[in-house]
Parts: structure tokens; C-alpha cells; sequence
């Protein structure tokens, strides 16, 4: 069992190009990030929670209609937390957008040289990547219309599972609390897509569910996409 950390930007980011400065025709792609728990579990009865999904991914909806390939060049994460949907009932990852002024401070301090959290963490990246990088976030966020969804169903409706109080009484348990497991260890081994579909899923820039990622060709250096939608949901309240 892990104490959850008391900084919800403890932000790292996975080895993917993303030198690309953003405009109309990017995708922008938020892989999870590494510092989320593996999954959550039961303190008492060990039933484990899981997110219900690989990976998360923005894509530019001003594009027209959704290509059948992508590159890795075109994604661009964004930060997200770890939260309950009370819609789904499950486990979910949420968009942790902080105000434009947050991202306009990351950007001016990124370019004078120092080191920033949020909205990426600048550790072991080079550095003219992590300026695009910020730029590009810092435009997406210029340019970010709705609130934070909840990237399961794109609701709101939703509780932070990484703030300071963090207990979450199991709600079938008499004593059981859910609490975050992280697995930490090397990677070895190939990456989803190529031995078996990612499902790595791409939104556009408000949230919304467009596709996922199936198949990675080695060659090309391109994704396969789908096309995926959130499900219909019948019941808000
Ligand atoms: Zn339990
Ligand atoms: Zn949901």
C-alpha cells in the first residue's frame, strides 16, 4: 500500500516525439501518464479497480474527417488525474486543466530556463523539445472552450482520487478502502500496437471521443485509426 503523494503534478513523460509545434492539423495526444497508479485496490476484500481504458488521446477536430493513419509526431499529451465517475461508477481518468494563466507562467518560465511541473514535467527531455512542447499546450489551452471531462464518458460528474484525503470507503465493504497500487519496474518487451490493437484513444480538443489507436506500423512510423464515440448516456443526475 502507497501513501498517494501529496503533489498532483508529479508529471513524467513517456518516450514520444513531441517536438511538433501545434497547429489546425495536429493531433493532440495525452498518453497516461506514469506517475497514475497501475490501478486501485480494496484495503480490505482486495477486489482490484482498473482504469477502463490503455491510454488517452486528443485529436484536432478542425481537421475534417478522421484519417485512417497518424503519427506520433502529431500527438501531444495533456495533464490528467486519476478520479471516479459517478456516471460509469468506475475508475476514470480526468483532465486536469488548471487555469490559462498556470499555462502562460509553465511557458515563460520553460523558456528562461527553469524547470516547470505542469503542464509537463521537464525532467530527461531536451530542452527545445519541452518549449514546443509547452507552446503547444499553452495554445491548446488558449483555445479550450469546455471544462474538464471525464475521458470515460465525457462527463463532469466526478471525484479526484489523488487529493489529500484520499480514502475512499469500498462501498460493498464493511472495512475496505481503496487505495492506489503502482507497479514500478522496467518495460520490456514491444509496446501496444504491435503485437496486439492498442486501444489507445484519441479525443479532440474539447474531450470529446473520436477514435482509437489500433496498430502501429513500424515502417510507416503511423497509427491505424478508428473511429470511436463515448456511449449514448441515458442518465445524467
Ligand atoms: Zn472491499
Ligand atoms: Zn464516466
Amino acid at each position: 500500500m502507497i501513501d498517494i503523494p501529496p503533489s498532483t503534478h508529479n508529471y513524467s513523460w513517456l518516450e514520444q516525439p513531441h517536438g511538433t509545434p501545434y497547429n489546425s492539423t495536429v493531433y493532440l495526444l495525452q498518453v497516461t501518464f506514469m506517475y497514475l497508479p497501475s490501478f486501485y485496490s480494496c484495503s480490505y476484500c482486495h477486489e482490484n479497480f482498473h482504469f477502463p481504458f490503455n491510454t488517452l488521446s486528443y485529436h484536432h477536430k478542425g481537421g475534417g474527417p478522421l484519417p485512417s493513419t497518424v503519427r506520433s509526431e502529431d500527438f501531444l499529451e495533456i495533464p490528467k488525474r486519476p478520479a471516479w465517475c459517478k456516471v460509469c461508477n468506475s475508475l476514470t481518468l480526468v483532465e486536469d486543466i488548471l487555469p490559462l494563466q498556470d499555462f502562460e507562467n509553465a511557458y515563460g518560465a520553460i523558456r528562461a530556463g527553469k524547470s516547470i511541473e505542469y503542464p509537463l514535467h521537464c525532467r530527461g527531455k531536451d530542452a527545445a523539445e519541452q518549449i514546443a512542447t509547452c507552446k503547444a499546450l499553452l495554445e491548446w489551452r488558449m483555445n479550450r472552450i469546455r471544462p474538464a471531462r471525464a475521458l470515460c464518458c465525457g462527463g463532469t460528474q466526478f471525484l479526484w482520487m489523488d487529493t489529500l484525503q484520499p480514502l475512499r470507503r469500498h462501498a460493498d465493504c464493511e472495512y475496505g478502502f481503496i487505495d492506489p497500487v503502482w507497479y514500478i519496474g522496467s518495460f520490456c518487451g514491444y509496446a501496444h500496437g504491435i503485437h496486439s490493437p492498442a486501444d489507445y484513444r484519441v479525443y479532440d480538443p474539447e474531450g470529446e471521443l473520436v477514435g482509437n489507436l489500433t496498430w502501429f506500423n513500424q515502417e510507416a512510423g503511423s497509427w491505424a485509426l478508428q473511429e470511436l464515440r463515448y456511449a449514448p448516456t441515458l442518465d445524467w443526475d
